[in-house]
Protein backbone atom coordinates (compact mmCIF):
# COMPACT_ATOMS: atom_id res chain seq x y z
CA UNK A 1 0.00 0.00 0.00
CA UNK A 2 1.99 3.14 -1.14
CA UNK A 3 -0.68 5.65 0.51
CA UNK A 4 -2.16 5.13 4.16
CA UNK A 5 -4.73 2.73 3.70
CA UNK A 6 -8.69 4.15 3.72
CA UNK A 7 -8.93 1.94 6.30
CA UNK A 8 -6.66 4.04 8.64
CA UNK A 9 -7.68 7.22 6.90
CA UNK A 10 -11.16 6.79 7.99
CA UNK A 11 -9.64 5.91 11.45
CA UNK A 12 -7.32 9.14 11.74
CA UNK A 13 -10.23 11.16 9.63
CA UNK A 14 -12.89 10.45 12.08
CA UNK A 15 -9.96 11.02 14.97
CA UNK A 16 -8.86 14.86 13.34
CA UNK A 17 -12.31 15.52 12.76
CA UNK A 18 -13.46 15.00 16.34
CA UNK A 19 -10.70 16.65 17.29
CA UNK A 20 -11.28 20.26 15.67
CA UNK A 21 -14.74 20.01 17.00
CA UNK A 22 -13.69 19.58 20.67
CA UNK A 23 -10.94 22.48 19.84
CA UNK A 24 -13.07 24.75 18.40
CA UNK A 25 -15.82 24.16 21.01
CA UNK A 26 -13.47 24.80 24.17
CA UNK A 27 -11.70 27.19 22.36
CA UNK A 28 -11.64 29.50 25.58
CA UNK A 29 -9.88 27.08 27.28
CA UNK A 30 -6.51 28.94 25.62
CA UNK A 31 -5.38 32.13 25.60
CA UNK A 32 -5.94 33.93 22.50
CA UNK A 33 -2.08 34.88 22.43
CA UNK A 34 0.34 32.56 22.57
CA UNK A 35 2.45 32.93 25.22
CA UNK A 36 6.28 31.40 24.12
CA UNK A 37 9.53 32.78 23.43
CA UNK A 38 11.01 32.46 19.98
CA UNK A 39 12.81 29.50 19.56
CA UNK A 40 10.61 27.51 22.08
CA UNK A 41 8.68 25.44 19.55
CA UNK A 42 11.85 24.84 17.13
CA UNK A 43 13.51 23.32 20.30
CA UNK A 44 10.84 20.79 20.73
CA UNK A 45 10.50 19.28 17.16
CA UNK A 46 13.05 16.96 16.68
CA UNK A 47 16.13 18.11 14.61
CA UNK A 48 16.70 15.25 12.11
CA UNK A 49 13.31 13.62 9.94
CA UNK A 50 11.92 10.42 11.13
CA UNK A 51 14.43 7.62 8.99
CA UNK A 52 11.17 4.94 9.30
CA UNK A 53 7.26 6.13 9.27
CA UNK A 54 5.32 6.46 12.56
CA UNK A 55 1.95 6.52 13.07
CA UNK A 56 -0.58 9.42 12.69
CA UNK A 57 -1.78 9.11 15.84
CA UNK A 58 1.50 9.83 17.18
CA UNK A 59 1.82 13.25 15.16
CA UNK A 60 -2.16 14.16 16.59
CA UNK A 61 -0.47 13.78 20.25
CA UNK A 62 1.90 16.33 19.71
CA UNK A 63 -0.16 18.21 17.70
CA UNK A 64 -1.79 18.57 21.71
CA UNK A 65 2.23 18.20 23.15
CA UNK A 66 4.61 20.26 21.23
CA UNK A 67 2.62 23.00 19.38
CA UNK A 68 -0.65 24.33 20.48
CA UNK A 69 0.62 26.59 23.07
CA UNK A 70 2.78 28.30 20.54
CA UNK A 71 -0.32 28.20 18.58
CA UNK A 72 -2.37 32.14 18.41
CA UNK A 73 -5.97 31.20 18.17
CA UNK A 74 -7.24 33.09 15.29
CA UNK A 75 -10.91 31.36 15.94
CA UNK A 76 -10.80 32.88 19.71
CA UNK A 77 -13.47 35.27 20.24
CA UNK A 78 -11.10 36.83 22.43
CA UNK A 79 -8.95 37.58 19.59
CA UNK A 80 -9.80 41.21 18.76
CA UNK A 81 -6.05 42.30 16.75
CA UNK A 82 -5.66 43.45 13.93
CA UNK A 83 -8.56 42.65 11.53
CA UNK A 84 -10.38 39.05 12.79
CA UNK A 85 -9.66 35.90 10.12
CA UNK A 86 -11.73 33.21 11.19
CA UNK A 87 -12.74 30.21 9.85
CA UNK A 88 -16.44 28.51 9.98
CA UNK A 89 -16.89 25.24 10.24
CA UNK A 90 -18.24 24.90 6.52
CA UNK A 91 -14.66 26.58 5.23
CA UNK A 92 -12.63 24.00 6.86
CA UNK A 93 -14.76 21.10 5.56
CA UNK A 94 -14.23 22.84 2.13
CA UNK A 95 -10.34 22.71 2.82
CA UNK A 96 -9.95 19.33 3.54
CA UNK A 97 -12.25 18.61 0.21
CA UNK A 98 -9.75 21.05 -1.72
CA UNK A 99 -7.26 18.65 0.01
CA UNK A 100 -8.58 15.40 -1.51
CA UNK A 101 -9.47 16.48 -4.85
CA UNK A 102 -5.83 18.43 -5.06
CA UNK A 103 -7.20 20.27 -8.07
CA UNK A 104 -4.84 22.60 -10.00
CA UNK A 105 -6.36 24.85 -11.84
CA UNK A 106 -4.38 25.75 -14.12
CA UNK A 107 -5.69 25.32 -17.06
CA UNK A 108 -9.99 25.01 -17.66
CA UNK A 109 -8.50 21.60 -18.95
CA UNK A 110 -6.45 20.97 -16.12
CA UNK A 111 -9.70 20.43 -13.97
CA UNK A 112 -13.02 22.04 -15.79
CA UNK A 113 -14.86 22.15 -12.62
CA UNK A 114 -12.29 24.18 -10.89
CA UNK A 115 -12.49 27.15 -13.53
CA UNK A 116 -16.05 27.25 -13.80
CA UNK A 117 -16.72 26.78 -9.97
CA UNK A 118 -14.60 29.76 -10.04
CA UNK A 119 -16.24 31.86 -12.29
CA UNK A 120 -19.53 30.79 -10.89
CA UNK A 121 -18.69 31.81 -7.47
CA UNK A 122 -17.20 34.97 -9.14
CA UNK A 123 -20.69 35.77 -10.42
CA UNK A 124 -22.04 35.21 -7.24
CA UNK A 125 -19.92 37.05 -5.08
CA UNK A 126 -20.31 40.13 -7.54
CA UNK A 127 -23.92 40.35 -7.35
CA UNK A 128 -23.59 40.05 -3.67
CA UNK A 129 -21.60 43.09 -2.99
CA UNK A 130 -23.74 44.62 -5.89
CA UNK A 131 -20.89 45.00 -8.93
CA UNK A 132 -22.13 45.30 -12.11
CA UNK A 133 -22.31 42.49 -14.58
CA UNK A 134 -19.06 43.86 -16.69
CA UNK A 135 -16.90 43.04 -13.40
CA UNK A 136 -14.98 39.79 -13.78
CA UNK A 137 -13.83 38.42 -11.16
CA UNK A 138 -10.57 35.98 -10.16
CA UNK A 139 -9.72 34.37 -6.76
CA UNK A 140 -5.70 34.67 -5.55
CA UNK A 141 -4.22 34.36 -2.37
CA UNK A 142 -4.30 37.68 -0.73
CA UNK A 143 -4.92 41.34 -1.03
CA UNK A 144 -1.48 41.93 -1.59
CA UNK A 145 -1.54 39.93 -4.45
CA UNK A 146 -4.39 41.58 -5.61
CA UNK A 147 -3.92 44.58 -5.73
CA UNK A 148 -0.33 43.63 -7.27
CA UNK A 149 -2.08 42.49 -10.05
CA UNK A 150 -3.90 45.86 -9.96
CA UNK A 151 -1.04 47.75 -10.48
CA UNK A 152 0.44 45.40 -12.81
CA UNK A 153 -2.83 46.25 -14.99
CA UNK A 154 -2.42 49.89 -14.55
CA UNK A 155 1.03 50.06 -15.50
CA UNK A 156 0.43 47.88 -18.82
CA UNK A 157 -2.57 50.21 -19.81
CA UNK A 158 0.33 52.73 -20.36
CA UNK A 159 1.45 50.87 -23.51
CA UNK A 160 4.82 51.68 -22.63
CA UNK A 161 6.21 47.82 -23.78
CA UNK A 162 7.09 47.25 -20.42
CA UNK A 163 6.18 44.02 -20.31
CA UNK A 164 8.52 43.20 -23.56
CA UNK A 165 11.40 45.45 -22.70
CA UNK A 166 11.28 45.70 -18.90
CA UNK A 167 11.92 49.03 -16.86
CA UNK A 168 15.61 49.06 -16.61
CA UNK A 169 18.28 50.73 -18.78
CA UNK A 170 15.54 52.66 -20.59
CA UNK A 171 16.20 56.37 -21.26
CA UNK A 172 12.61 56.36 -23.36
CA UNK A 173 10.63 55.73 -20.29
CA UNK A 174 8.96 58.55 -18.21
CA UNK A 175 9.08 58.05 -14.23
CA UNK A 176 5.49 56.55 -13.47
CA UNK A 177 3.92 57.88 -10.31
CA UNK A 178 0.97 55.92 -8.09
CA UNK A 179 -1.22 57.95 -5.60
CA UNK A 180 -2.53 56.39 -2.84
CA UNK A 181 -3.32 58.22 0.88
CA UNK A 182 -1.19 58.17 4.14
CA UNK A 183 -3.18 55.15 5.69
CA UNK A 184 -3.50 52.58 2.57
CA UNK A 185 -2.18 49.05 3.38
CA UNK A 186 1.84 48.55 3.10
CA UNK A 187 0.67 46.37 0.05
CA UNK A 188 0.45 49.12 -1.86
CA UNK A 189 3.79 49.96 -1.67
CA UNK A 190 4.90 46.20 -1.56
CA UNK A 191 3.43 46.26 -5.11
CA UNK A 192 5.45 48.99 -6.48
CA UNK A 193 8.19 47.68 -5.32
CA UNK A 194 7.89 44.46 -6.66
CA UNK A 195 6.87 45.82 -10.11
CA UNK A 196 10.03 48.08 -10.60
CA UNK A 197 8.40 51.20 -9.45
CA UNK A 198 10.09 51.38 -6.29
CA UNK A 199 8.87 53.48 -3.11
CA UNK A 200 9.57 56.82 -4.97
CA UNK A 201 7.08 55.67 -7.42
CA UNK A 202 4.31 56.28 -4.34
CA UNK A 203 2.87 59.76 -3.43
CA UNK A 204 1.08 59.27 -0.14
CA UNK A 205 -1.68 61.98 -0.16
CA UNK A 206 -2.81 63.82 3.39
CA UNK A 207 -5.64 62.64 4.86
CA UNK A 208 -8.15 64.54 6.38
CA UNK A 209 -9.23 64.76 10.12
CA UNK A 210 -10.92 61.21 9.91
CA UNK A 211 -8.48 59.43 8.08
CA UNK A 212 -9.90 59.97 4.31
CA UNK A 213 -7.39 60.77 1.73
CA UNK A 214 -8.15 65.17 0.93
CA UNK A 215 -8.76 64.95 -3.28
CA UNK A 216 -7.95 68.34 -3.89
CA UNK A 217 -4.52 67.59 -2.21
CA UNK A 218 -4.52 64.17 -4.40
CA UNK A 219 -5.07 66.31 -7.53
CA UNK A 220 -2.20 68.73 -6.68
CA UNK A 221 0.26 65.95 -6.42
CA UNK A 222 -1.02 65.02 -9.63
CA UNK A 223 -0.70 68.44 -11.64
CA UNK A 224 2.59 68.55 -9.61
CA UNK A 225 3.58 65.50 -11.30
CA UNK A 226 2.68 66.57 -14.01
CA UNK A 227 4.75 69.76 -14.52
CA UNK A 228 7.73 67.66 -13.59
CA UNK A 229 7.14 65.11 -16.55
CA UNK A 230 6.41 62.45 -13.86
CA UNK A 231 3.64 60.34 -15.47
CA UNK A 232 0.38 59.50 -13.26
CA UNK A 233 -0.90 56.29 -13.89
CA UNK A 234 -2.48 54.62 -10.97
CA UNK A 235 -5.00 55.66 -7.76
CA UNK A 236 -5.62 53.36 -4.99
CA UNK A 237 -8.68 54.73 -2.64
CA UNK A 238 -9.02 52.62 0.77
CA UNK A 239 -12.62 51.38 1.76
CA UNK A 240 -11.33 50.34 5.50
CA UNK A 241 -7.97 51.33 6.34
CA UNK A 242 -5.85 48.99 8.02
CA UNK A 243 -5.24 51.40 11.43
CA UNK A 244 -9.02 53.06 11.22
CA UNK A 245 -11.53 51.45 8.91
CA UNK A 246 -11.92 55.27 7.25
CA UNK A 247 -13.30 55.22 4.09
CA UNK A 248 -11.58 57.28 1.20
CA UNK A 249 -13.68 59.66 -0.94
CA UNK A 250 -14.39 56.86 -4.11
CA UNK A 251 -16.31 59.11 -5.75
CA UNK A 252 -14.45 62.15 -5.81
CA UNK A 253 -11.34 60.32 -6.20
CA UNK A 254 -12.66 58.94 -9.37
CA UNK A 255 -14.02 61.97 -11.08
CA UNK A 256 -9.79 62.74 -10.50
CA UNK A 257 -8.82 59.41 -12.06
CA UNK A 258 -10.93 60.18 -15.12
CA UNK A 259 -9.90 63.73 -16.01
CA UNK A 260 -6.35 62.34 -16.14
CA UNK A 261 -7.28 59.23 -17.37
CA UNK A 262 -5.79 57.30 -14.48
CA UNK A 263 -6.24 53.75 -13.50
CA UNK A 264 -8.52 53.32 -10.56
CA UNK A 265 -8.13 50.48 -7.73
CA UNK A 266 -10.04 50.02 -4.74
CA UNK A 267 -8.63 48.23 -1.70
CA UNK A 268 -11.72 46.78 0.23
CA UNK A 269 -9.78 44.19 1.32
CA UNK A 270 -11.74 44.40 4.92
CA UNK A 271 -14.67 46.43 4.87
CA UNK A 272 -15.84 45.30 1.03
CA UNK A 273 -18.19 42.38 2.36
CA UNK A 274 -20.21 45.23 4.48
CA UNK A 275 -21.68 45.60 0.79
CA UNK A 276 -23.87 42.56 1.31
CA UNK A 277 -25.66 44.37 3.97
CA UNK A 278 -28.29 46.74 2.94
CA UNK A 279 -27.73 49.36 5.42
CA UNK A 280 -24.20 49.46 4.08
CA UNK A 281 -24.79 50.20 0.70
CA UNK A 282 -23.29 53.60 0.76
CA UNK A 283 -19.78 51.89 1.04
CA UNK A 284 -19.79 51.01 -2.59
CA UNK A 285 -20.27 54.52 -3.78
CA UNK A 286 -18.38 54.71 -6.87
CA UNK A 287 -17.16 51.49 -7.13
CA UNK A 288 -18.64 51.03 -10.69
CA UNK A 289 -16.47 53.25 -11.54
CA UNK A 290 -12.80 51.72 -10.72
CA UNK A 291 -11.14 49.44 -13.02
CA UNK A 292 -10.49 47.18 -10.20
CA UNK A 293 -11.53 46.15 -6.68
CA UNK A 294 -10.20 43.65 -4.30
CA UNK A 295 -12.13 42.38 -1.03
CA UNK A 296 -10.82 39.68 0.89
CA UNK A 297 -13.36 36.83 2.34
CA UNK A 298 -10.28 35.49 4.43
CA UNK A 299 -10.82 38.52 6.51
CA UNK A 300 -14.43 39.26 7.81
CA UNK A 301 -16.21 36.50 5.93
CA UNK A 302 -15.59 33.41 7.88
CA UNK A 303 -13.40 31.98 5.22
CA UNK A 304 -10.03 29.97 6.00
CA UNK A 305 -7.06 31.13 5.55
CA UNK A 306 -6.49 32.31 2.07
CA UNK A 307 -9.13 34.06 -0.10
CA UNK A 308 -8.99 37.29 -1.68
CA UNK A 309 -11.43 38.19 -4.98
CA UNK A 310 -10.13 40.77 -7.16
CA UNK A 311 -12.79 42.08 -9.84
CA UNK A 312 -11.87 44.08 -12.74
CA UNK A 313 -13.84 45.49 -15.33
CA UNK A 314 -10.91 45.51 -18.10
CA UNK A 315 -9.59 41.66 -17.43
CA UNK A 316 -7.97 41.88 -20.94
CA UNK A 317 -5.40 43.99 -19.74
CA UNK A 318 -4.86 41.96 -16.84
CA UNK A 319 -4.07 38.98 -19.77
CA UNK A 320 -2.09 41.23 -21.69
CA UNK A 321 0.08 41.57 -18.88
CA UNK A 322 0.73 38.48 -18.19
CA UNK A 323 -0.58 35.70 -20.15
CA UNK A 324 2.30 33.49 -21.79
CA UNK A 325 1.70 30.01 -22.73
CA UNK A 326 4.50 27.58 -23.94
CA UNK A 327 4.26 24.87 -25.97
CA UNK A 328 3.50 22.08 -23.04
CA UNK A 329 0.10 24.24 -22.06
CA UNK A 330 -1.40 24.48 -24.72
CA UNK A 331 -4.77 23.00 -25.15
CA UNK A 332 -7.31 22.12 -28.02
CA UNK A 333 -9.72 24.52 -26.52
CA UNK A 334 -7.91 27.76 -25.39
CA UNK A 335 -10.11 29.13 -28.10
CA UNK A 336 -13.29 28.77 -26.20
CA UNK A 337 -11.86 28.88 -22.53
CA UNK A 338 -10.72 30.81 -19.75
CA UNK A 339 -7.12 29.13 -18.51
CA UNK A 340 -6.38 31.18 -15.33
CA UNK A 341 -3.47 30.92 -15.53
CA UNK A 342 -3.23 33.94 -18.03
CA UNK A 343 -4.45 36.01 -15.28
CA UNK A 344 -1.79 36.20 -13.01
CA UNK A 345 2.40 35.59 -12.50
CA UNK A 346 1.48 32.24 -10.60
CA UNK A 347 0.78 28.52 -12.61
CA UNK A 348 -0.34 26.38 -10.27
CA UNK A 349 -3.44 27.11 -8.65
CA UNK A 350 -5.47 25.77 -5.26
CA UNK A 351 -9.24 25.08 -5.40
CA UNK A 352 -10.28 27.92 -2.79
CA UNK A 353 -13.48 28.47 -4.60
CA UNK A 354 -14.91 25.48 -2.53
CA UNK A 355 -14.82 27.22 0.27
CA UNK A 356 -16.50 30.17 -0.79
CA UNK A 357 -19.24 27.67 -2.36
CA UNK A 358 -19.82 25.90 0.98
CA UNK A 359 -20.17 29.18 3.22
CA UNK A 360 -22.09 30.83 0.59
CA UNK A 361 -24.92 28.19 0.68
CA UNK A 362 -24.27 27.33 4.46
CA UNK A 363 -25.20 30.30 5.31
CA UNK A 364 -26.99 32.14 2.40
CA UNK A 365 -26.36 35.24 1.54
CA UNK A 366 -28.98 36.65 4.14
CA UNK A 367 -26.98 34.49 6.88
CA UNK A 368 -23.93 36.06 6.18
CA UNK A 369 -25.08 39.91 6.29
CA UNK A 370 -26.66 39.22 9.21
CA UNK A 371 -23.80 38.13 11.14
CA UNK A 372 -21.03 40.59 10.10
CA UNK A 373 -24.21 43.63 10.77
CA UNK A 374 -24.22 42.16 14.24
CA UNK A 375 -20.18 42.88 14.60
CA UNK A 376 -21.09 46.81 13.84
CA UNK A 377 -23.74 46.92 16.13
CA UNK A 378 -21.63 45.79 18.62
CA UNK A 379 -18.54 47.94 17.61
CA UNK A 380 -21.15 50.92 17.90
CA UNK A 381 -22.41 49.44 21.14
CA UNK A 382 -18.13 49.25 22.60
CA UNK A 383 -17.91 52.71 20.95
CA UNK A 384 -20.52 53.93 23.03
CA UNK A 385 -19.12 52.77 26.33
CA UNK A 386 -15.78 54.31 25.73
CA UNK A 387 -17.92 57.42 25.28
CA UNK A 388 -19.26 57.48 28.18
CA UNK A 389 -16.19 56.54 29.99
CA UNK A 390 -14.65 59.84 31.13
CA UNK A 391 -11.22 57.90 31.27
CA UNK A 392 -11.20 56.84 27.89
CA UNK A 393 -11.71 58.47 24.34
CA UNK A 394 -12.14 57.49 20.85
CA UNK A 395 -9.21 58.72 18.40
CA UNK A 396 -11.44 57.82 15.05
CA UNK A 397 -15.23 57.29 13.67
CA UNK A 398 -16.42 53.66 14.13
CA UNK A 399 -17.54 53.09 10.23
CA UNK A 400 -17.43 49.42 10.76
CA UNK A 401 -16.18 47.06 13.51
CA UNK A 402 -12.84 48.73 14.60
CA UNK A 403 -12.80 50.96 17.66
CA UNK A 404 -9.78 52.89 17.99
CA UNK A 405 -9.61 54.48 21.48
CA UNK A 406 -7.22 55.23 24.58
CA UNK A 407 -7.11 55.63 27.67
CA UNK A 408 -7.06 59.18 28.72
CA UNK A 409 -7.51 60.05 33.05
CA UNK A 410 -6.04 63.70 32.04
CA UNK A 411 -3.64 65.70 33.11
CA UNK A 412 -1.07 63.46 31.44
CA UNK A 413 1.21 64.67 28.23
CA UNK A 414 0.97 63.15 24.93
CA UNK A 415 3.92 61.33 25.72
CA UNK A 416 2.98 60.06 28.95
CA UNK A 417 -0.25 58.86 27.65
CA UNK A 418 1.71 57.11 24.40
CA UNK A 419 3.33 55.04 27.41
CA UNK A 420 0.47 54.44 29.36
CA UNK A 421 -1.26 52.88 27.12
CA UNK A 422 1.34 51.28 25.52
CA UNK A 423 1.59 49.66 29.05
CA UNK A 424 -2.24 48.80 29.36
CA UNK A 425 -1.90 47.52 25.53
CA UNK A 426 0.69 45.37 27.00
CA UNK A 427 -1.27 44.20 30.26
CA UNK A 428 -4.17 43.49 28.41
CA UNK A 429 -2.60 40.80 26.00
CA UNK A 430 -0.70 39.00 28.80
CA UNK A 431 -4.06 38.92 30.49
CA UNK A 432 -4.39 36.20 28.68
CA UNK A 433 -8.27 36.80 27.63
CA UNK A 434 -8.11 39.01 25.03
CA UNK A 435 -6.05 40.04 22.74
CA UNK A 436 -5.72 43.34 20.72
CA UNK A 437 -3.10 44.97 18.37
CA UNK A 438 -2.29 48.91 18.30
CA UNK A 439 -1.40 51.67 15.92
CA UNK A 440 -0.46 55.07 16.12
CA UNK A 441 -2.60 58.10 14.80
CA UNK A 442 -0.89 61.63 14.69
CA UNK A 443 1.32 60.42 17.27
CA UNK A 444 -0.68 58.82 19.55
CA UNK A 445 -0.37 55.06 20.62
CA UNK A 446 -3.90 53.70 19.41
CA UNK A 447 -5.42 50.52 21.02
CA UNK A 448 -7.48 48.71 18.24
CA UNK A 449 -10.41 46.65 19.15
CA UNK A 450 -11.60 44.64 15.82
CA UNK A 451 -14.81 42.64 15.73
CA UNK A 452 -15.56 40.10 13.21
CA UNK A 453 -15.00 36.80 14.94
CA UNK A 454 -17.46 34.59 13.57
CA UNK A 455 -17.65 33.32 17.11
CA UNK A 456 -18.11 36.98 18.80
CA UNK A 457 -20.91 37.58 20.89
CA UNK A 458 -22.09 40.39 22.85
CA UNK A 459 -20.78 38.83 26.09
CA UNK A 460 -17.33 38.60 24.95
CA UNK A 461 -17.02 42.24 23.74
CA UNK A 462 -18.90 42.96 27.15
CA UNK A 463 -15.85 41.21 28.93
CA UNK A 464 -13.38 42.77 27.19
CA UNK A 465 -14.39 45.89 27.98
CA UNK A 466 -14.45 45.10 31.77
CA UNK A 467 -10.99 43.00 31.03
CA UNK A 468 -9.88 46.85 29.13
CA UNK A 469 -11.02 48.85 32.39
CA UNK A 470 -9.56 46.97 35.25
CA UNK A 471 -6.42 47.15 34.12
CA UNK A 472 -6.18 50.76 32.97
CA UNK A 473 -6.77 51.44 37.19
CA UNK A 474 -3.74 49.02 37.74
CA UNK A 475 -1.45 50.78 35.04
CA UNK A 476 -2.65 54.17 35.97
N1 LIG B 1 -5.50 45.97 2.46
C1 LIG B 1 -5.98 46.29 3.67
C2 LIG B 1 -6.88 47.48 3.80
C3 LIG B 1 -5.63 45.53 4.78
O1 LIG B 1 -6.07 45.88 5.98
C4 LIG B 1 -4.78 44.41 4.61
C5 LIG B 1 -4.41 43.58 5.77
O2 LIG B 1 -4.85 43.75 6.87
C6 LIG B 1 -4.32 44.12 3.33
C7 LIG B 1 -4.69 44.91 2.28
C8 LIG B 1 -3.40 42.93 3.09
O3 LIG B 1 -4.13 41.77 3.19
P1 LIG B 1 -3.52 40.34 2.82
O4 LIG B 1 -2.97 39.80 4.09
O5 LIG B 1 -4.67 39.57 2.28
O6 LIG B 1 -2.46 40.56 1.81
Amino acid sequence: MPDMSPDEFTKNGHKLVDWIADYLNNIEKYPPLANVSPGDILKRIPQTPPKNGEDIEKVLVDVDKLLIDGITHWNHPGFMAYFNSTSSMPGILAELLSAAFNANGMLWKTSPAFTELEKAMMNWFRQMVGLPENYWGIIYDTASTSSMHAIASAREQLNLCIRENGMTGRNDLPKLRLYCSEHAHSSIEKGAITLGLGLNGVKKIPVDENFRMIPEKLEQAIKEDISKNVKPFCVVATVGTTSTTSVDPVEEIAAICEKYDLWLHIDAAYAGVTAMIPEMKWVTSGWDKADSIVINPHKWMFTPMDLSIYFTCKPDILKRAFSLVPEYLKTQVDDEVENLMDYGIQLGRRFRSLKLWFIIRYFGVDGLAERIKIHITLAKEFADWINNEKDFELLAPVPFSTVCFRYNPGGLSEEELNQINEKLLDEINKSKTIFLSHTKLNGRFTIRLTIGSIRHERRHIFQAWEVIKTLARSVS
